[in-house]
């Protein structure tokens, strides 16, 4: 053996020893995270101690990652989270047509049929072209108010400015911040101070971080919930990428009830279902979703809306999953 060959085994043992040191420590440092997580009996993403760490030294701003791969992050199962939107037992299934348009009232008694109590449609639509329908705005709302009473249904719906969120906040039960406006931080201030609770979407792309960075600006407001409608993937099959263990990750280090929107999250009538019973199996809080009584007569996003007969089958399986699997939560 040469002199070199010997440096090289002396040096590679000081980093073995080294590395089973960092190993130790880490362990360590995740054990007495766990316990104080545990003696503080908060969620482990606690946004006001990072606030805190920040202000104390902006260099210790921590990322994500870090949370990600400690004990304060991932690894702990959050079993019930702080209270969102909806209500906090059971997986809430909220469905509706995209948008408000001429067969509103039918596509509600479908929903009400069904035996929801959620039901889902927009009077403001975001659309890519200023050409396409963009929703009857505040009219189309109180329609949808009056229709949803009639039938004791309470409404989630989105809110696209901040001109018409006050109106829009008085007519609805849960305002909803779609993707676009994930980051648009002078409207959530705003929604704070309405009193509404929030579904906020995430953006299409939004890191986990910054999902959970808007709905800071929420939360301790008004109560918020979260919802995965998928991100821009890079195939064309797809509308946007589902990110179910992006939903899982998010309940998991910020605390919030947290949803799916498979719908959009896909772009496909057929992968709906199979989404809903991914996020229940998950441990996820609920999913939105698109139906139509005539797909192909909405005006917006008919490909991606379940039939009657198939929304129908939806709630019957999940129904029976409700009382077959206990999910760990
Ligand atoms: C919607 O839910 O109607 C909608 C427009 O969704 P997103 O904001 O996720 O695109
Ligand atoms: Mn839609």
């Amino acid at each position: 053996m040469t002199d070199t060959d010997l440096d090289t085994r002396k040096l590679r043992k000081v980093l073995d020893g080294l590395d089973s040191e960092i190993g130790r420590l880490v362990a360590r440092r995740d054990s007495i995270a766990a316990d104080l997580i545990r003696h503080k009996g908060k969620p482990p993403y606690d946004p006001a101690r990072e606030h805190e760490i920040a202000g104390h030294d902006a260099a210790l701003w921590l990322p994500l990652l870090r949370r990600v791969r400690t004990a304060e992050g991932a690894r702990l199962t959050l079993s019930s989270p702080k209270p969102g939107a909806f209500p906090s037992q059971g997986f809430t299934l909220i469905a509706g047509p995209c948008s408000v348009d001429d067969r509103l009232e039918e596509n509600l008694e479908v929903v009400a049929r069904a035996g929801l109590t959620w039901v889902r449609a927009g009077a403001w639509k975001p659309r890519t072209f200023p050409w396409s329908f963009q929703g009857e705005g505040l009219p189309a709302l109180r329609r949808l108010r009056d229709a949803a009473d009639r039938l004791g249904l309470k409404v989630v719906s989105e809110v696209l400015s901040e001109v018409d969120a006050p109106a829009a906040a008085e007519l609805v039960d849960v305002v909803q911040v779609g993707a676009r406006n994930a980051q648009n931080f002078a409207l959530l201030k705003q929604l704070g101070s309405l009193g509404k609770p929030v579904l906020l979407k995430r953006g299409p792309a939004c890191t986990v971080e910054e999902w959970l960075g808007a709905a800071a600006y929420l939360d301790g407001h008004v109560p918020v919930s979260l919802c995965e409608r998928g991100v821009r993937g890079f195939d064309p099959c797809f509308r946007n990428l589902l990110d179910i263990p992006g939903a899982v990750l998010a309940r998991q280090l910020g605390g919030f009830q947290t949803l799916i929107d498979p719908s959009h999250g896909t772009g496909i009538a057929g992968l709906v279902a199979p989404m809903v019973y991914a996020a229940r199996a998950a441990g996820l809080d609920g999913a939105l979703i698109e139906i139509h009584v005539a797909p192909r007569e909405s005006p917006s996003d008919g490909d991606q809306a379940l039939s009657v007969d198939e929304f129908v089958e939806l709630v019957r399986t999940l129904a029976g999953v409700d009382e077959m699997v206990p999910v760990a939560r």
